[in-house]
């Protein structure tokens, strides 16, 4: 007893101490924060991994920062080494959203607070916070960037009365990344209007959400799917392609192009994240769009809700009732996207300092 009861007490004396005194919160110099990130093939996650860290860094923490190759198991045993090894607080970017409720209960029982970032993690009640971008919107974003490169809709978002009717192909996300269902609803409550006026038809008859998800969002089944795709559809001209993200968009383009299309015979390809490769691609008009989110603001959003933790202050947020995760509603902060096409993106991408004009050449 006497040994578990000082142990309470020390722990309590240090918990406020957080709360108070000792300025500007040193006293969390060197707790060490858990950061798991699902991937490194794709240039924005890296730099959500690096943000993280280095801002975590410049407030006194230790970060272990992980990538989890998109394997399910690995992140887990990422996430329990991290448990493991003191980790008073996670930030995690789950690749599946569904399978971290075995880890999280450990992390629960030793009171380490989850912050889930970008995407959300389902069916458990561990998730303290969540920081995201605003996902629904995103969608309404590239559904709104699909009918504009169509000339449907104006700059300004309001119908040019033009009718088509044009043959497009839809592509969602991941299936296990609740993020997906997100884009998808809000690019379809865009389209669908325009879907039953007879604006939009698609040649393939694929309108389904699980028709047209790309598992892990792997740019290869992109690829594969563009192509059955072109065959399915009976040959029929393609003028656009909604994608929800860069990666997919690539795969698309080169399924394209093996279909024989090239130049301006390229349909409008929408995409996500202003990855290097895809802005290029925008540039020199293969790509018409991309949704810029500013992982740079992410990275800030998760390191205050830590640091906020930390302190034992309540973490800010935004938005109470969006993110039901099926266990509870998560208490989240929402960022703001961006459409990016040739017509803006050096005032975007370059002018904001998130590239140099010569990462771009
Ligand atoms: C992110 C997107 C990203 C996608 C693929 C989603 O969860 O919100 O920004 O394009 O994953 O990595």
């Amino acid at each position: 007893g006497g040994v578990s009861l000082s142990l309470a007490l020390s722990m309590s004396a240090c918990a406020g101490n957080r709360g108070g005194g000792d300025a500007g919160g040193d006293s969390n110099e060197g707790a060490k924060i858990g950061v798991a990130m699902p991937t490194q093939q794709s240039e924005r996650w890296i730099a959500d991994g690096e943000n993280v860290k280095s801002q975590l860094e410049e407030l006194g923490y230790e970060v272990d920062l992980q990538y989890a190759n998109d394997d399910i198991p690995t992140q887990v045993s990422q996430i329990e080494n991290m448990i493991n090894g003191g980790a008073e607080a996670l930030v995690i970017a789950s690749i599946d959203g569904t399978t971290l409720t075995g880890v999280l209960d450990t992390a629960e029982a030793q009171d380490i607070p989850v912050i889930a970032y970008d995407r959300l993690i389902n069916e458990s009640d561990t998730v303290d916070y969540y920081t995201t971008f605003d996902n629904y919107e995103v969608g309404v974003q590239q559904g709104t960037s699909l009918l504009t490169g169509l000339g449907v809709l104006d700059d300004a978002g309001q119908p040019t009365g033009e009718k088509g009717p044009f043959n497009v192909e839809l592509f969602a996300g991941s299936p296990d990344d609740n993020n997906a269902t997100f884009f998808w609803d809000g690019a379809m409550d865009t389209l669908q209007p325009y879907l039953d006026d007879g604006t939009l038809k698609v040649p393939s008859g694929q309108t389904a959400f699980e028709q047209a998800a790309i598992l892990r969002w792997l740019p290869d089944t992109a690829q594969d799917r563009m192509e059955d795709l072109l065959t399915v559809g009976g040959g029929a001209q393609i003028d656009g392609v909604l994608s929800p993200y860069d990666g997919l968009s690539i795969g698309i383009i080169s399924a394209l192009r093996s279909g024989g299309y090239s130049g301006e015979n390229l349909p409008v390809i929408t995409g996500q994240d202003a990855e290097v490769g895809s802005v290029q691609s925008i540039m020199s008009d293969e790509q018409y769009s991309t949704i810029f989110k500013d992982v740079r603001e992410l990275g800030k959003r998760a390191v205050l809700m830590v640091d906020a933790l930390m302190k034992d202050e309540e973490p800010e947020t935004n938005d109470e009732e969006t993110y039901d995760n099926g266990a509870k509603v998560v208490p989240a902060y929402l960022l703001e996207s961006q459409i990016v096409t040739v017509d803006n993106y050096e005032e975007v991408l370059v002018d904001s300092g998130y590239y140099e004009a010569s990462d771009l050449k």
